[in-house]
């Protein structure tokens, strides 16, 4: 393994310093033949790395973790997790490693993560490895749901590694390159308390406060502070998912962050017609993790953090749950003020306009897009026209297009300010016959798909000719979509 001084950037070894616990130190495998289908320059450019170097073979290695940089040491990280409800207390890092962090253009950590980088001693009966598809699926939405103004985790670059990985069938091999503000998850938590080292738990905990939530350092009670901060974050988090229309398809522990940041990009999609029991994940057979389900499974993940820092909340038990419990219950009101908010904001209304008009005409909204099967991007962004006059956009989404007359009238009468709109109703997502096609297209070589999506979704409120089919809704024949944890 060669060692190389990546000239712009020194990465630290932060987390391994702090908790060297949940930290193994481990490389990656070698990679027959690593090529680079795309990288994110801008992002790059942020975190104070040379293109130009990131594109030499040199600096593709570091992309794969084959060329170590000079003072990193890579870590597997360990982490606990609830999976689809039970509890399994060595999840970690089987298939990723992180290579360190590294201080960005404003200042801000960020850790440099591989995924797909071969076997660790958390990756029980897994190979290890990921493929190209499902990384180009997290680098696709990633960029989208930044683009969004969502929290998330950042896709560098991913690059083919010319290996087959054995699934259903041999698919080409790939290493993504991510880039988070911390991979600290619930399930981090959920490890440091199943060990029972109250020592390193108190660690982990201000680990996370002087990385994501600082202003807690300084309250009375430090780690009551650090979750009632953890509750906002996902509070807003979800709220934002909800109104963009996004599953993210596996909502365990292990999946939840503490810096509020979306992650693990795995059998995710967006919601074509707006139903609150749209489930894509072909492994969720109770719905557990249906769209309209997540503000209540991010509330239940919370808990479950609540239940591993109850050591550090208050020496007396039952004190130590009275506090959890009620920062836990601020999560509703949160919930519910940042989802109302985001939609007088879709709907183009003002912050002052009337609770008690907005909330029943926004519920009657909701009711007749569900039950029309309206495509739910397709409607807020055609409101918009409705707002200055023009309701046949709108109405050619209906079957029977009188249905929401009247609704619009209403609507209209609370003065909609239809620019506002165009700035938060997205016209590009990364729908998921678009990221089907994208996918399908690069595994078998040919990477132009995935540059006209990305150029779409990464400025997804900017109308701009010749992309209208990135706009469209699928086809009918489209069919039942299902998204596949086998990543
Ligand atoms: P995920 O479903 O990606 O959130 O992963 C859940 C757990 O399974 C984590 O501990 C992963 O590291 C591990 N894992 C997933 N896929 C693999 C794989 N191919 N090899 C080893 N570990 C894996
Ligand atoms: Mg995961």
């Amino acid at each position: 393994m060669s060692v190389t001084p990546l000239s712009t950037a020194a990465l630290d070894r932060r987390f391994a310093r702090d908790l060297p616990e949940m930290a193994v130190s481990w490389q990656a495998e070698p990679v027959p033949d690593a090529r680079l289908l795309v990288l994110d320059e801008d992002l790059a450019g942020e975190l104070g790395l040379d293109v130009a170097e990131l594109r030499s073979p040199q600096g593709v290695g570091m992309l794969v973790g084959t060329t170590v940089p000079v003072g990193a040491t890579p870590v597997a990280q360990a982490y606990s997790g609830h999976q689809f409800g039970g509890f399994s207390p060595r999840l970690g890092d089987g298939r990723a490693l992180l290579l360190g962090e590294l201080v960005d253009a404003h200042g801000r950590v960020r850790d440099l993560h591989l995924k797909g980088s071969g076997r660790t001693p958390f990756a029980r009966g897994g190979d290890g490895l990921a493929t190209v598809g499902p990384m180009l699926r997290e680098y696709i939405v990633s960029n989208a749901m930044h683009a969004l103004g969502i929290p998330t985790t950042r896709s560098l670059a991913v690059v083919a590694t010319g290996r087959t990985v054995h699934r259903e069938t041999g698919l080409p091999g790939a290493v993504l390159a991510r880039v988070a503000s911390s991979h600290l998850r619930v399930g981090s938590f959920e490890y440091a308390r199943t060990t029972g080292d109250v020592d390193l738990l108190r660690r982990l905990a201000d680990h996370a406060i002087s990385r994501h939530h600082p202003a807690a350092a300084e309250a009375e009670n430090p780690c009551l502070a650090l979750f009632e901060a953890v509750v906002d974050a996902q509070a807003s988090l979800v709220a934002q998912w909800m109104l963009a229309g996004f599953v993210h398809g596996v909502m365990n522990t292990d999946n939840m962050t503490i810096s509020g940041e979306t992650i693990d990009y795995g059998p995710c999609a967006f919601i074509n017609a707006f139903d609150p029991d749209t489930v894509y994940s072909s492994i969720d057979h109770s719905g557990r993790y249906a769209y309209g389900n997540q503000p209540a499974v991010a509330e239940w993940n919370l808990a479950r953090l609540a239940e591993a820092v109850l050591p550090l909340l208050h020496a007396d038990g039952k004190h130590a749950v009275a506090l959890a419990m009620s920062a836990l219950e601020k999560f509703r009101p949160r919930y519910d003020a940042a989802w109302s908010a985001g939609m007088r904001a879709k709907l183009g209304l003002p912050g002052d306009a009337d609770e008690a008009v907005v909330s029943p005409l926004t519920a009657q909204l909701l009711g007749l897009l569900q039950a029309h099967h309206v495509d739910y991007t397709s409607f807020f962004r055609a409101l918009a026209a409705a707002g200055r006059g023009d309701t046949a956009p709108i109405r050619h989404l209906f079957t029977d297009p009188a249905r929401i007359d009247e609704w619009t009238a209403h609507w209209r009468a609370l003065g909609p300010d239809a620019d506002a709109m165009d700035r938060v109703n997205p016209l590009y997502i990364p729908r998921n016959h678009l990221v089907e096609e994208t996918l399908t297209a690069a595994v078998d070589g040919d990477l132009s798909p995935l540059s006209r999506l990305l150029d779409a979704v990464t400025a997804p409120y900017d109308e701009r000719p010749g992309l209208e089919r990135y706009a469209a809704a699928a086809a009918p024949d489209f069919g039942t979509y299902r998204t596949f944890c086998g990543t």
